[in-house]
This record gives structure tokens, sequence and C-alpha cells, in this order.
């Protein structure tokens, strides 16, 4: 096989990485290291394997942005949505499929594709030549992983996520928060508003930490915290080590005044942070949670101004391998440092089997039009893959980045539309239409 491209790591984004490419036309090898190397989340040595739940979450392409990157998958071809189709189980509007059949079927394919050849073997370095995309996943062996580090330098590379909540901007309620930021530090007005703040007094603050307290959690998997560190603890971990925990930590009411209250001092202040470039997005400063999803929602809708917050993700701690993309990664996953090396999955700071084989699919064309000594224009942001691809090698804020899944936050606006609750639907189906459209023309490039 002369000249292959070699995918690194037979995951969602490895496989369909590997189907892209092998059908424009190159030879591709994967190597896989299981079933010599396991991780304590896989049980099988098949391609593409669900370690965990067996959903791909929304399949509605009009109002969801999960359901809109099936779609984008679709029209490109994708394996893995069409393996997902074939071995789909019924989940109401969303997209279960049998995962045992679901991974034989991605592993058949690819080991029936004239162009593909599997080496099952674990990588332990980076290569000096060739042309490669790393697809290793969240939990990336250890020895690739020191490698990486060695190339990127520690602080660009987590061994594990601290997810704070980020919310819609347009939910927060402008009648109770206000933007400020302590000591109205900062030498723009921007920088001087540049959080959200959420006042408490004492007894909503007594009440939300009597609420995480009591909030179900869920657990480390077993075998998962190898490795983890004290430096991120979760919110109600620090609401268990006292009471005033809180109050003199992340939610220190201290060099803030209520616009709409300028006489009483608030108690305690959340605060949010800006999360993206387009400002639609504001995580909870210092919020990183185990707490259950449900009791997440109705936790954090008890802090005053975001009683009616929309999440666009809710909090989590995980095992998580994954890289500072804003800075390491061009827009075309490419490792700035060594152009030849792609990565692609979850690795690149997106989160979930779709965003991860989205990636995949995007690094697998990439790196074909590249092979025929073309470049394609750049992913129009308008899309939900180019909405993500845009946020991690570019939006996201590189000092604070945290693994992100796909949301309508991360989409330019469309002009004249209603904002809020009210006008919802509508927006997002100028947005799922703007998307269709702008993808369909982008995949006729090539
Ligand atoms: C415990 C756990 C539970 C999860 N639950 C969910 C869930 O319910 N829903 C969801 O959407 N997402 C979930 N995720 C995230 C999920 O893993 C990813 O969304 C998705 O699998 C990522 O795809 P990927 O291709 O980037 O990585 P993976 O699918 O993990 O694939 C990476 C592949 O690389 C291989 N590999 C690693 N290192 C090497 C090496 N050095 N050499 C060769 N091969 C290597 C691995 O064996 C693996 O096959 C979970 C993750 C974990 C860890």
């Amino acid at each position: 096989m002369a000249d292959p491209l070699h995918i690194v790591g037979g995951g969602m984004a490895g496989a369909e990485a590997a189907w892209q490419a092998a059908q424009a036309g190159l030879d591709v090898v994967i190597h896989e290291m299981r079933p010599q190397t396991g991780t304590f989340a896989h049980r099988t040595d098949r391609l593409a394997e669900m370690v965990c739940s067996n959903s791909f979450r929304s399949d509605d392409d009009e109002q969801n942005a999960v359901g809109l990157l099936h779609w984008e998958m679709r029209a490109a071809g994708g394996l893995i949505m069409a393996m997902a189709d074939e071995n789909r189980l019924p989940a109401g509007g969303a997209l279960a499929v049998d995962r045992d059949r679901f991974a034989e079927a991605v592993t058949a394919r690819l080991l029936d594709h004239p162009k593909i050849s599997l080496d099952r073997a674990e990588i332990t370095s980076f290569p000096a030549d060739g042309r490669w995309i790393f697809a290793t996943g969240p939990l990336t062996s250890d020895a690739l992983g020191q490698a990486i580090r060695a190339e990127t330098g520690a602080e660009a590379l987590a061994f594990f996520d601290a997810i704070a909540p980020i919310v819609h901007a347009d939910s927060v309620d402008l009648t109770r928060a206000w933007f400020q930021s302590r000591y109205d530090k900062g030498e723009t007005e921007e920088e001087r508003t540049a959080y959200l703040n959420c006042p408490m007094d004492r007894d909503q603050y007594d009440a939300f930490i009597d609420a995480l307290l009591a909030a179900e959690k869920t657990e480390f998997h077993e075998g998962e915290t190898a490795g983890y560190f004290d430096g991120c603890l979760p919110i109600e971990v620090m609401a268990e080590r006292g009471r005033e925990t809180l109050r003199h930590g992340p939610m220190k009411p201290v060099g803030l005044t209520n616009p709409h209250a300028p006489d009483i001092k608030p108690h305690a202040v959340v605060q949010l942070r800006r999360d993206n470039a387009l400002g639609t997005l504001y995580n909870i400063v210092g919020f990183q949670t185990k707490m259950k999803y449900g009791a997440q929602t109705s936790v954090f809708r008890m802090i005053p101004g975001l009683e009616n917050a929309m999440f666009a993700r809710l909090g989590g701690i995980h095992r998580n391998t994954f890289l500072n993309s804003p800075t390491l990664l061009d827009a075309e996953l490419r490792l700035r440092s060594r152009p030849h090396i792609r990565f692609a999955g979850q690795i690149t700071g997106v989160e979930g089997y779709v965003e991860s084989a989205a990636m995949g699919l995007l690094a697998g064309r990439l790196a074909a039009a590249e092979h025929r000594g073309r470049s394609l224009p750049p992913v129009p942001a308008t899309t939900a893959t180019g909405a993500l691809v845009a946020h991690i090698t570019g939006g996201a804020d590189a000092r604070t980045f945290q693994p992100m899944n796909v949301n309508f936050g991360l989409f330019p606006p469309v002009e004249g539309l209603r904002a809020g609750r009210r006008g919802r639907r509508d927006r997002y189906k100028a947005y799922t239409d703007r998307a269709k459209a702008d993808w369909t023309a982008w995949l006729a490039h090539g």
C-alpha cells in the first residue's frame, strides 16, 4: 500500500474518518489497540463500540442541533449514521440502536472495504512523517497520552474534564441578573462587564446549599479515577465541606454592586462567564458538578435570574483526554506544530458519539482533499459541523476550554427573528434550513 493514511483509534471518529477517506479513494490503515490493550470502558474488540448509552440522541433535524448533525452526516454518506439507521431500535424521537449489531456492522463494512486494512496495535509515539489522524478518544492509552503531552506541553492536554453548566444568554432574566466584572476590573467596557451576576439573599443561599446536598449524584466508573486529583472539586463536594465554603469560593459576594438593588449587599453571588466569541453562551463559573442531569436543572433554576434558564449543556467531571484545541489545532484539525498530524473525535474537545463521529467525518474528508492536492473551503459556521469545529478551533476561550457538545448557541444568529422562548421554534427552523443549504453547497466542493 503506497503512502496510506494512518488512522489511530477505531472508535466513532476513527471509523468515520476511515470510511470517508477510503470512499474518496485513499488507502487507509486503522491502528486499533483493542483487544491487546483495553480501556476501563470498552468491552469488545469491535470498532465503533458504544461504551455507555446506546443512543445517538434526538433525530429531529428541524428543531435539534444533534438531529441536524445526523442530517449532515447522512448527506455526506456517513457510515456511522447509515449503520445506526440499519440497526435502529424504537425510541420515540431519539435514534437508539442495537449496540452489538451496530458495532458489528461498522466493523464488517470497514473490513470489507478494499481500501481499508486494520492493524491491531497500540501506537505509542508520534510519527515523524506520513499522514495521520489521531482519533484515540477520551481514553487514549497512557503511553500515547504521554507522547502527546511531550509535544503539546502539560497545560495543553487534560486527562479529566471539569465541565460547568452552560446557559443560553437570552434565557437569563436581566431584571434580576446584571453585567459586571468584580471590582469593575478591565481596560475596556467589554471587560468591565464580562460577567453576568446572580445575587442570593441568606434564605436563598441556604435553600440552594440544602438542594445541592440532597441532589442525586453520579459516581465515577470503576477505574475512572486513576490520576484524578483534587484541584477541581465538584460544587456539591465543596458544599459538603462546610455551608460557607461556596460563599468564600466561587459564590463570594465581593466587588459587585447589584444595580437592581444597590443598597442591599447580596449574601452570595453566582457568576456566569461568556463562553463563546458570539456571546450567546455563558458558563456558571466554578460550578463543575457530578449531580445527575435532572437534579442539575432544578437546582440551578433556583438561582435568581436563572429560573427559566435554557441549558446548552449540563455540568460533569469525567476521565477525558482532550487537547486545548483552540491553541493547538488549525481550522482543518491539523496540529499546528506538525501539520501532517490531524486530530479527530472526542480528543479534540467535542463530546458525545455524534459530535465525535462528525469530527471524524470532517477529518477524513479534509485528509482526502489534501491528498488529492486540493484544499476545501472552510466549513460554513452556519452548519452544525462547522459551528462545532469553529468553536473548538477558534470561538472558544482557550484559557477555560472544556469539551463541548453541539447546540444552537454555537450558531451565528439569524437576523430579524424573535429572541427568547417564544421565538425558539422559528429560530431553530431558520438555523436548520440555513445549515442544510450551506452544508449541501459545501459538500459539492468534493
Ligand atoms: C465511561 C464513558 C462513558 C461515556 N458515555 C457516553 C454516552 O453515553 N453517550 C455519548 O454520546 N458519549 C459517551 N461517552 C463519550 C464517548 O466515549 C465518546 O463520545 C465517543 O466514543 C468518542 O469517540 P472517539 O472516536 O473520539 O473515541 P472512542 O470511541 O473511545 O475511540 C477511540 C479508540 O481509540 C483506541 N485507542 C486509544 N488509544 C490508542 C492507541 N494508543 N493506539 C491505538 N488505538 C488506541 C481505543 O481503543 C478506541 O477504540 C462516554 C465516555 C466514557 C469514557
